[in-house]
């Protein structure tokens, strides 16, 4: 990991809706979008409370028509989220938005021709302390008339890459537009540049952060349904990520959006820039060794640890006994699985052997358990790791599946020397 990128830092939000801080060293913030019409006041709400719910450190919403920003009027007094209104082709939106008492603004200065028109905009988000995220989408820099000509123009600008056209062109728009707010000395800015194309992204934001200093927001437009979009969104924001570049993620689904705000945490998390909320999950991808329903399981216990743990208690899944302590390392809570039943395991200590039935039920409890032990004091996170001498799985000391159906657990914490007869 590289050390994050020094950017200017932007504040905005306010004592109902909380305050967000990007760039400097803020810790990094995910947000989305809400995927229902904004005039549909109560549809809106409930969207952007379950986002806020689902970790959502700012929410954004599109106001195509009068009709949105006036829903604003309402929707605003009963969120808890900083809002975003989204600006296309009508700068008379952002500034009826501003009105309602909106947080921010995104703006594409491309789709507004009229350079007074985004002054404004800008007059009027320097008068109540409002940020302005510029966004410079490849799919809405070029002007389809005369894109042959400005590829022709700019195409020698990047010549040694491959994506050098659509770069020279993002970064000479980005240039454009940032002349209009630095003549009015507006800086309140975060920067995008975002691209269907993830090599692109990283190349435009590793281009851009060396350019300017204002905080940058990541995102891969249109990146398709979770299942592909997934791989295309992670690719690129992880790399930039890990370089220091960025300070604030959109991951984009044409799904419910509560998964982007899963995902786009799940990502801070595991590159360690953020501080995690509730359990981690491990679960193993099982094999021919697998006794139990363990995708169903892991699946029940994803649900059931997002509702219950707070802590970021390190839960292991494992479909057996004999690679599961290997893969559990470092869990606090693991249960193995197998012959229809499962062993519990809490920082290394047996607590239950139970029939897969009662699985879930009782993993639950006992993370509950330990959660409230270490909220008591009389526990640390990872203190102990799950430690368990496997049985041998093949060989003539029979199988751990017996042994678990037999009741006879104590043996396989026993120190039994591991012998295969064949390779696994
Ligand atoms: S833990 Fe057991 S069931 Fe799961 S993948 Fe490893 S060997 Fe297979």
């Amino acid at each position: 990991m590289q050390p994050r990128r020094k950017t200017r830092q932007i504040k905005f939000g306010d004592d109902q809706h909380g305050y967000v801080t990007i760039g400097g060293n803020a810790p990094v913030s995910v947000q989305t979008m809400t995927a229902g019409y904004t005039y549909e006041i109560d549809k809106c709400i409930a969207e952007i409370h379950k986002l806020t719910a689902a970790g959502a450190d700012l929410v954004r919403v599109a106001v195509p028509e009068k009709k949105d920003t006036e829903a604003l009027n309402q929707i605003l007094p009963q969120v808890n989220v900083p809002i975003v209104a989204d600006v296309h082709f009508h700068f008379q939106r952002a500034l009826e938005a501003i009105e309602a008492g909106v947080h921010k603004i995104r703006l594409n200065p491309g789709n507004i021709q009229d350079h007074t028109q985004v002054k404004k905009v800008i007059d009027a988000c320097k008068e109540r302390h409002i940020p302005i995220r510029i966004g410079v989408n490849e799919g809405s820099i070029i002007e389809r008339r005369d894109k042959k000509k400005r590829l022709k123009e700019l195409g020698g600008v990047f010549s040694d890459n491959k994506h050098g056209h659509f770069l020279a062109i993002m970064i000479t728009k980005l240039e454009e537009y940032l002349d209009i707010f630095q003549e009015r000395d507006f800086h309140d800015l975060v920067i995008s540049a975002k691209s269907i194309d993830p090599v692109l992204v990283i190349n435009a934001y590793e281009e851009i952060s060396t350019r300017f200093d204002y905080p940058l927001h990541l995102g891969v437009t249109h990146a398709g349904p979770k299942e592909t979009g997934a791989i295309r969104s992670v690719v690129p924001l992880g790399h930039l990520l890990a370089n220091g570049i960025g300070d604030t993620i959109r991951i984009s689904y044409a799904n419910d959006p509560i998964y982007e705000v899963e995902d786009g945490l799940e990502l801070l998390y595991v590159l360690g820039l953020r501080q995690r909320v509730g359990a981690e999950l491990i679960a193993c991808p099982t094999c021919g060794r697998i006794q139990v329903d363990l995708f169903t399981l892991t699946q029940q216990v994803r649900k059931k640890l997002a509702e219950h743990i707070k802590l970021p208690i390190k839960v292991a899944v494992m479909g057996c006994i004999v690679n599961g302590p290997g893969e559990a390392e470092g869990a606090d809570v693991a249960i193995f699985a197998g012959d229809r039943r499962g062993i519990i395991y809490v920082q290394g200590e047996k607590v239950a052997n139970v029939s897969e039935g009662e699985i879930l039920d009782r993993l639950v409890v006992e993370c509950k358990n330990f959660e409230d032990r270490v909220n008591r004091g009389e526990a640390m996170l990872g203190e102990k790791v799950v430690e368990i001498q496997p049985p041998d799985p093949i060989g003539d000391l029979g199988s751990g599946f017996d042994k678990i159906a037999a009741g006879d657990v104590e043996q396989i914490s026993a120190p039994i020397p591991l012998k295969i007869s064949k390779p696994l």
